[in-house]
């Protein structure tokens, strides 16, 4: 006799477009579907099946164990869930009336658990982008499951700032859950937090609210409705409920918000946060726990649920999320000294939670989590301290004037400061100007270099300033007017603007095009083969 089959299906929200092709296959391929009656009524118009089995809600065993029986009899059975069957659906139910009977996959019927989109993806693509970062589901139905599990479930995810959907939240009878959840998340989130209540996705009795954590029991909420909960991070824009994906933004000085590019978001230092840099901290005796003494995720989820009990609340501060500002800090274009009292206020603005960083590039690079960035630039600004913006712009770095004795040049380097510094560009570049031939702050080593020599400027193009095959700029011009050296480093640095690559450091791009304004490239890269030797090789 021909072995029998069982397909568990799941069909999605519940409209003909979001079933997948698996899921209709399926089900016209079967003798027999099997289903609680709303759902058989919602898939009915798209199968051919000899005959269509609808049961009420709650005989839930009896369609699994009618479900087996048929397959066992040689026939081909869907028995279907709306949305993924996985998910408080019947995949579990079947599989658990299979092994009653001592069921295996090599000797009994087949079975295929077919996915479908469940009700979190489904409503959370209706309300913009809720979920994006971890997120769990909770059924609030306490039929099967004690409520003293699902409260606890509720406190540790609202207490892990989760993205949380909410199953079954509400029905006739049961009432009360949905306030006692409510109570619990406003132990651990801001009453104003994002809360979508969706009621039937993508059926024609759809229904989307937009509410808050505080007012959303002053809605319908209902039997075919899902609550989704924003974390600390959610917030409303038009109309809909955006979760960022990640939990820390950037600041960068002169721009409101500069979110990183993707090739620097997963750079190491930026992300502070992350599990590796924890370790490293922690090698580096930054952090007083022994690596070997770390946990597990398992052994840390343990430890917090098990703190449930206990945990005194008052303790879990609802803090806003701070975004980390990045910025670098000198004494001034040529001044190199800095005061106790400048060094002091450095300490005081970074504090504790702060890192500053000294740089090849003369400079402190600080990293530093606030939501007032530009509070700090005026403290900072107030100690005379130069604040410059970090990334891909633009730099002077000028040397010291030997203290201010060849002081001549400093005012053009000012004005090349105050005319192109911190402007954006594909690539971070530098401008080096040196106060006389010595060039000792080694100006012919950055992307530009400018020497002042007898009251004129030397022009130095396309160094490439570090790796094995390094090498300096190339001399384009000696004895350039003051008054036409600004407007020249202008045009030169406007039109690597424009042309250039994302992220092609200016001397490739004048390797590339052979040409910068009017400065015709020479290969003055090395001519023996070098083997290229990224960092760490
Ligand atoms: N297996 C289903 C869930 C079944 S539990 C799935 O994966 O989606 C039933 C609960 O699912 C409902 O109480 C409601 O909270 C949610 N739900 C299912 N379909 C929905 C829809 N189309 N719109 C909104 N919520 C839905």
């Amino acid at each position: 006799m021909k072995k029998g089959k069982i397909f568990v299906v799941g069909f999605g929200p519940g409209d003909r477009e979001h079933i997948t092709k698996r899921a209709i296959d399926a089900m016209q391929d079967s003798d027999y579907i099997i289903g609680y009656k709303t759902y058989v009524d919602l898939i009915r118009h798209l199968v051919t099946a000899k005959s269509i089995v609808s049961t009420g809600m709650t005989e839930e065993v009896s369609r699994a164990q009618e479900a087996v029986r048929q397959a066992e009899s040689g026939n081909i059975v869907s028995v279907i869930s709306s949305g993924d069957a996985g998910v408080y659906g019947m995949a579990g139910l079947v599989y658990e009336v299979l092994i009653e009977k001592g069921w295996t996959e090599a000797e009994g019927i087949g079975v295929e658990i077919v996915p479908g989109v469940s009700a979190i993806n489904s409503c959370a693509s209706l309300l913009g982008a809720p979920v994006m970062h971890d997120a769990c589901t909770i059924s609030l139905s306490d039929h099967l499951t004690p409520w003293q599990v699902i409260e606890k479930r509720i406190e540790a995810a609202a207490m892990a700032d989760f993205v949380i959907a909410f199953y079954n939240p509400k029905s006739g009878r049961r009432t009360r859950q949905i306030v006692e959840a409510q109570r619990i998340l406003l132990k651990y989130r801001s009453p104003h937090t994002p809360v979508g209540l969706v009621k039937s996705a993508y059926r024609d009795t759809q229904n989307i609210i937009l509410t808050t954590l505080k007012d959303m029991l002053d809605h319908e909420i209902g039997m075919l409705t899902t609550v989704v909960v924003g974390n600390a991070s959610s917030f409303f824009y038009d109309n809909k409920i955006i979760t960022p994906r990640g939990y820390q933004r950037k600041y960068t000085l002169g721009e409101e918000k500069q979110p990183l590019r993707p090739h620097e978001r997963l750079r190491k230092e930026a992300e502070p946060w992350a599990l590796d840099q924890e370790l490293a901290a922690r090698e580096a005796g930054q952090d007083q726990e022994p690596v070997k003494n770390k946990k597990s995720s398992l052994e840390l989820a343990q430890k917090a649920v098990a703190l449930l009990d206990k945990v005194d609340t008052s303790l879990i501060v609802n803090q806003p999320i701070e975004e980390i500002f990045e910025f670098a800090v000198s004494p001034g274009i040529a001044n190199k000294q800095l005061t106790p009292e400048q060094m002091r206020c450095l300490a005081d603005v970074i504090g504790k939670k702060g890192t500053l960083e000294y740089t090849p590039d003369h400079r402190f690079m600080i990293k530093m989590p606030t939501a007032t960035p530009a509070k700090i630039v005026a403290e900072l600004e107030k100690a005379g301290l130069l604040v410059m913006p970090v990334g891909d712009v633009l730099n002077l770095k000028a040397c010291d004037f030997c203290y201010g004795e060849k002081a001549e040049s400093i005012p053009y380097a000012d004005e090349i400061a105050s005319t192109l510094s911190g402007m954006k560009l594909p690539k971070e570049l530098h401008i080096g100007f040196n106060g006389c031939g010595m060039a000792c702050y080694r100006a012919v080593f950055d992307d530009i270099g400018i020497v002042y020599r007898k009251k004129k400027f030397d022009l130095f193009i396309g160094a490439k300033p570090v790796g094995r095959t390094a090498h300096a700029g190339q001399p384009v011009a000696e004895g350039i007017e003051p008054d036409k050296l600004i407007p020249l480093l202008t045009s030169l640095v406007e039109e690597y603007k424009e042309n250039a690559h994302p992220n092609e450091r200016l001397f490739k791009y004048f390797k590339r095009m052979k040409k910068l304004g009017h400065f015709n490239y020479q290969d003055v890269s090395c001519k023996i083969e070098i083997e290229p030797a990224p960092c760490g090789d």
